[in-house]
């Protein structure tokens, strides 16, 4: 703490994001990454803006990522009026939070679910409720039929990869017409169905979503939200009174890039959905119990070995998955799904601690 420290900075307790270590030889299953590489037009399409550098870098990007819109509108089948960009989902969230979630209602999140959540509810003041899930980590719809002043949850959620379908959802917002509700889709495409054609039918619902998971872009951070065009408004207001140019140029020309390669981004997803099932099998052999997973990660736990111990052993042979200390998971451990080739190393890894 420092005397030059405002209160806020001094209150604050930061996100604690997952070991990006330095060392290259490491197998990282800790973060979420996807194993491949973004699509090859990606690479090429931020090669062309640079081309370009002399006439381009000098000159500040487009405020609004029309681009970046106008793919995303294309892909989901909705307007532009309807999305909303942002630098990373982490950021749009930023933003959610202030413009759409902050009322004198509490805002309601499940106990286990993105840490970010309290963070941001911590940082802009805004009061929040955690609803227990159930049994399994099953979130329950009933629940969060209470007065509130929003809700927000991951689906499927994190860490623990569960997907709530699309009717429970439905459910949800038809009993919860008063307050916005929001869906962190950042894991939807690696087993879920997304939400987004629901929010013609629902002017409460906000959607949000990420390039860095299924489209392999977590280093270019680019994120949306789609919603109604009221509700985006107040997102834009928000950023243009925070930052107006959220998106560097390369971002912008790499994320339109992704969304014109389809093709690629089927390939890749599937790849780790089918090395999800085989990492599943293969921990289950081991005697795991695995929660059944809808995102690009597992969320396990030994019944005969500590989750603390077990890092440990797995650092010593250079794999790193997530552990969180906190209640009730405490024993788990969420391991990010690589290549196959990584996936064995682990399991071989595991087999070998007694
Ligand atoms: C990874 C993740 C995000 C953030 O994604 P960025 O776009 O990289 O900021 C948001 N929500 C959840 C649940 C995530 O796991």
């Amino acid at each position: 703490m420092s005397r030059y420290w405002s209160d806020v900075a001094t209150g604050l307790t930061p996100y604690v994001p997952g070991e990006q270590p330095k060392v290259l030889d490491l197998i990282k299953l800790n973060t979420n990454e996807n194993p491949y590489p973004p699509s090859p037009r990606v690479l090429q399409a931020i090669q062309d803006e640079l081309g370009e550098a002399g006439s381009s870098l000098r000159r500040y990007p487009d405020p609004n990522s029309e681009g970046v819109k106008a793919a995303v509108a294309r892909f989901h089948r909705i307007e532009t009026n309807q999305i909303f960009i942002g630098n990373g989902s982490d950021e749009v969230l930023a933003h959610v939070f202030l413009g759409l979630l902050k009322h004198s209602l509490p805002v309601l999140f499940p106990d286990i679910t993105y840490s970010f959540y309290p963070v941001y509810c911590r940082l802009y003041q805004i009061p929040f409720e955690l609803v227990s899930l159930h049994d399994g980590f099953r979130l329950q719809v009933d629940d969060y039929c209470v007065p509130n002043g929003g809700i927000i949850f991951p689906n499927p959620n994190a860490p623990t990869g569960r997907i709530l379908g699309l009717a429970d959802i439905e459910r949800l917002l038809q009993a919860n017409t008063e307050s916005v509700v929001v869906i962190d889709e950042a894991y939807v495409d690696f087993g879920g169905e997304s939400a987004i054609p629901l929010i013609a039918h629902y002017p409460n619902l906000l959607i949000t979503q990420t390039l860095s998971k299924a489209r392999s872009l977590a280093g270019l951070r680019v994120g949306f939200a789609a919603g109604n065009a009221d509700l985006i408004q107040a997102l834009v207001r928000v950023k243009d009174s925070f930052n107006s140019y959220p998106l560097d140029r390369l971002a912008i020309a790499g994320a339109v890039a992704a969304y014109g390669d389809v093709a690629y981004f089927e390939k890749t997803r599937n790849a780790v959905i089918a090395s999800r099932e085989r990492l599943t099998t293969g921990l289950t052999a081991l005697g795991f119990e695995v929660i059944p997973s809808a995102a690009n990660f597992v969320f396990a736990r030994h019944p005969a070995h500590n989750a603390g111990q077990l890092v440990l052993a797995l650092r010593r042979q250079n794999i790193l998955v997530r552990h969180f200390r906190l209640p009730r998971i405490e024993q788990y451990l969420r391991i990010t799904v690589g290549t196959d080739l990584e996936c064995d190393a682990l399991l071989k890894a595991l087999g070998e601690i007694e």
